[in-house]
């Protein structure tokens, strides 16, 4: 069979491929990549290259096609691409999970490693559930969250996403019923200390866990809150026997200018997940870490084990690109880099907060988000998207947020045109 033309692509992949969040066939055509490397992705169409600013939905932290992570993957590639991870162990997945407990805060100290955001933050649900069963407490078995928030979207990340305005509200009344604050306002207010205090403690008896982004709501709104409601929620969950998960599969690996959000308020979760940025987006891989008291916990319980064995668990393909990226990260003055990028979005942003509809613009590590006045729509989005394009950047903004997180790797240069490109997708969608 001949390659197809990108006409042909595009009409096969209309007629044939879902898109994520998209309708069937899609109503809006998709550019083509051929090809991608360092910040630039290479379009098929012959018009050239558009520099990143999605780092692959936060994952590409190196950029595409890295030297050191392509070798590490020939390198696996050449001793096994996957072997079972029931009954078999290997040398990439057991360096993963070391590599993970050393640089995660102190006390997370078990790792299992799942393959997606989404089935990670299922695994932590469902040890925070069987730790209370295993203690005798099954009547423990919701989750609190605050409003805002996006944990994926399989059955139990979807009752945790917002509820309103997200994109799983249509399954309100279907999915189980959780345990909703408000959203965390952005300065530290002491009332709302107090309504997270109270409705843990109202609640306490039916909580298996609460779980939150820490520090930045990601794909629920791009709001960022002060990390001190962290060490609220520990203190809260403590008192009144209520897990804590922090869903970091977004923060995670320095993006929010700490290695983990957590950090930020020194404060460590009984489970963590992370994910995204873990393979530096090479493959799909995310991992849910806990601590000793979760799993000797579950492991004292009528069904001592936790009942969780995806198929391709730890793929060592995954695992050894995994460790390459973390290494590569941790190598590296990381933190010169997000705070380089940092300053550059606070500096190529500063004017959209001018433009009409803009209501807020805000930095916070390699994250820059521009918030309008108005949900964009199809027409709008192709606007945006189109004038960003232009300017020789990818963005996908979403709901009323133009927003970029670059990769690591982004020289100066790129990054101003990041920035120049939302001026552009605020001004034009
Ligand atoms: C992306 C994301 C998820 C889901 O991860 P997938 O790999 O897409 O399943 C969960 N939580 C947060 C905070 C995320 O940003």
């Amino acid at each position: 069979m001949p390659e197809p033309t990108v006409p042909e692509l595009l009409e096969l992949d209309r007629r044939h491929v879902w898109h994520p969040y998209g309708p069937m066939p899609g109503r809006q055509e998709p550019l083509v990549v051929e090809s991608a490397s360092g910040v630039r992705l290479r379009m098929a169409d012959g018009s050239g290259e558009l520099v990143d600013g999605m780092s692959s939905w936060w994952s590409a932290i190196h950029g595409y096609n890295h030297p050191v992570l392509n070798e590490a993957a020939r390198e696996q590639l050449t001793r096994m691409s996957h072997v079972m991870f029931g009954g078999l162990t290997h040398e990439p997945a057991v360096r993963l999970a070391k590599l993970l407990v050393d640089m995660s805060p102190d006390g997370l100290e078990h790792v299992f490693l799942a393959d997606s955001g989404s089935v990670s933050v299922e695994v932590a649900a469902k040890m925070c559930l069987q730790y209370w069963r295993s203690l005798g407490r099954p009547a423990k078995q919701r989750l609190l969250t605050w409003r805002g928030g996006y944990h994926g979207d399989t059955w139990q990340p979807m009752s945790v996403c917002d509820p309103e305005g997200g994109m799983h509200d249509l399954w309100t009344g279907v999915l189980p019923r959780q345990v909703f604050a408000d959203p965390p306002p952005t300065e530290y207010e002491e009332s709302y200390a107090e309504h997270l205090r109270e409705l843990i403690g109202r609640h306490a008896d039916e909580l298996a866990a609460v779980i939150v982004e820490p520090v930045v709501q990601g794909a629920g709104g791009m709001r960022f809150h002060s990390s001190a409601y962290l060490r609220v929620l520990r203190e809260a969950c403590d008192a009144h026997g209520v897990l804590l998960v922090f869903d970091e599969i977004a923060t995670g690996f320095g993006r929010t200018g700490a290695l983990f959000a957590a950090e930020h308020a020194a404060v460590t979760p009984d489970v963590m997940c992370v994910g995204k940025a873990l393979t530096g987006g090479y493959l799909t891989m995310a991992a849910t870490l806990c601590t000793s008291r979760v799993a000797d916990g579950i492991s004292r319980g009528e069904v001592p084990v936790l009942a969780h064995g995806p198929t391709f668990m730890g793929n060592p393909l995954a695992a050894a690109v995994a460790c390459a990226s973390i290494e590569l990260l941790l190598g590296q003055d990381w933190l010169a880099e997000v705070n380089r990028i940092e300053a550059g979005l606070r500096e190529g942003l500063a004017t959209a907060a001018d433009l009409p509809g803009v209501t807020d613009v805000r930095v916070l590590g390699a994250i820059g988000v521009v918030q309008l006045d108005r949900a964009l729509d199809d027409a709008a989005m192709k606007a945006a998207t189109d004038a960003a394009v232009r300017e020789g950047v990818w963005l996908r903004p979403f709901r009323d947020l133009i927003y970029t997180m670059p990769p690591y790797v982004s020289a100066d240069a790129d990054v101003a045109r990041i920035a120049r490109a939302v001026c552009a997708a605020a001004r034009e969608g």
